[in-house]
């Protein structure tokens, strides 16, 4: 751990007081304040301002009861979440978790990186995050959709395309914002599709918008190959999960030359070594809802390994797509002494402390994710560009757009780590220039 600035580690003390036992929301907040010493000694106005204590501390939190009803007629209850961390640069704006390992820190966490991402797209976004403890595995369409239906009839009072406007995250997506948007219009007698993003191309979607974490965390390692002379072509890759992220990181990886030979859920590991077959990923997981270990009764030759760790796989490239510390300080050593060049996070604080850090001593390309997924949620802010103008725009001119965002937020990161005197480390240079806007827009509004 990189030593803190005095000032900053009281306030980090202050938040490890103030929020007890939110272990990733602490890691969240420890991972920018490292980035910051050199921005306090160069605007003492935000040590003034407190811009740093404010910023930990969310806006607003709305924890809620979602009661609902299985196929059985009995009686379930869950949790709900929306985290509302900071408007400073537009509504509050960040995806909705379903997986039964939600709590407080988990959304804090993931709502306090969001605050950064946002700014970094350049967009007129907030930060915020939500979501549920209620698990979407091995429940029906009928249960999925009573569930997605009470989580909303609370949730509706929090939002607004002014105010808050959630997308989908790990186990909400198309289907589930569905529901939710079905249930946000019946209930307000408003069809206001400015208020979700993520939804279906003939209600108010855009496209690209299920591409986008994928295709623009492909882009943003791209830039990074291109900043060291190198591309994908020919690039052993790996994507960890199976997901939304994952599938689209594979199809981006294909196209522009690379070769993606493994993937994963929570249960194993497929290897392929010949490539993996992202249509036949693609049937499995977006069209019949199964798991990947399937996929070996196609293709006889692949692998699947139980249990096993993709990161012991040698690979040039590395993206990450699953979840949070799927990557620690061993996994990250194997991968660097394997040969591995370049990290673009899919997911969300994918790499442990331990292992950002074997990643930055190597001084390998290495993106963090508030960085290299920002194309998500960028996306999601072009989905609401098209709703306020009630327009829909072609898949290339999206693309494209998507795609020089992330050009433009390598440039950024890039240059700020110059700037202050660390070449090459994205995690300084998205943390300071995420960070900055932010803090300055919060010194404009005054103290509130
Ligand atoms: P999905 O629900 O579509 O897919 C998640 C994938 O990750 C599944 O293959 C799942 O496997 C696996 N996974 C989830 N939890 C675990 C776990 N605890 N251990 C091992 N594998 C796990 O989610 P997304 O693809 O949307 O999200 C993936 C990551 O990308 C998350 O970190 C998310 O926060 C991040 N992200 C997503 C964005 C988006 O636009 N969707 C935007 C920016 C970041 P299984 O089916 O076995 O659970």
């Amino acid at each position: 751990m990189a030593k803190l600035d005095e000032k900053i580690e009281e306030m980090y003390q202050e938040v490890l007081k103030r929020n007890p036992g939110e272990t990733e929301f602490h890691q969240a907040v420890l991972e920018v304040l490292e980035s910051l010493g050199p921005v306090v000694v160069k605007h003492p106005e935000y040590l003034e301002r407190k811009i740093i204590e404010r910023i930990c501390e969310p806006e607003r939190q709305i924890i809620f009861r979602v009661p609902w009803q299985n196929d059985k007629g009995k009686v379930q209850i869950n949790r709900g979440f929306r985290v509302e961390f900071s408007s400073a640069l537009g509504p509050y704006k960040g995806g909705l978790r379903f997986h039964p390992s939600v709590y407080l820190g988990i959304i804090k966490f993931l709502g306090f990186e969001q605050i950064f991402k946002n700014s970094l797209t350049g967009l007129p976004i907030g930060g915020g995050k939500g979501g549920s403890d209620f698990d979407p595995k091995g429940k029906t369409d009928d249960e999925v959709m009573r569930f997605c239906q009470s989580f909303m009839t609370e949730l509706h009072r929090h939002l607004g395309e002014h105010t808050d406007v959630p997308a989908g995250d790990i186990g909400v997506g198309g289907r589930e914002i569905g529901y939710m948007f079905g249930q946000y219009k019946r209930i307000t007698n408003r069809y206001e599709p400015g208020v979700l993003t993520g939804k279906g191309l003939t209600w108010g979607g855009s496209l690209v918008r299920t591409e986008a974490t994928g295709y623009g965390a492909t882009f943003f390692v791209n830039e990074m190959l291109k900043a060291r002379k190198d591309s994908f072509a020919d690039k052993t890759c790996l994507v960890s999960g199976s997901g939304n992220v994952a599938i689209y990181t594979i199809e981006k990886i294909h196209q522009l030359g690379g070769k993606c030979i493994a993937c994963s859920d929570s249960n194993g590991v497929i290897l392929h070594e010949k490539g993996l077959d992202l249509d036949l990923i693609k049937q499995l997981k977006e069209v019949e809802r199964r798991r990947i270990s399937d996929y070996v009764a196609i293709h006889k030759e692949a692998k699947y390994i139980p249990n096993g760790n993709i990161w012991d796989i040698p690979c040039q490239v590395a993206m990450p797509s699953a979840t949070q510390n799927e990557i620690n300080g061993k996994d990250a050593a194997n991968l660097v002494k394997n040969g591995c060049i370049a990290v673009g996070e899919g997911a969300n604080m994918p790499t442990t402390p331990e292992g950002v850090k074997v990643f930055l001593d190597a001084k390998i390309a290495y993106g963090p994710g508030k960085a290299a997924n920002a194309g998500g949620v960028a996306t999601s802010a072009l989905e609401m560009q098209q709703n306020a103008g009630r327009d829909s725009w072609t898949f290339e001119y999206t693309e494209k757009k998507l795609e020089d965002i992330m050009i433009n937020i390598h440039r950024n990161c890039y240059e700020t780590a110059e700037e202050y005197g660390a070449p090459g480390n994205y995690v300084l240079g998205a943390n300071i220039c995420g960070f900055i806007k932010v803090a300055n827009a919060m010194v404009a509004h005054g103290l509130i």
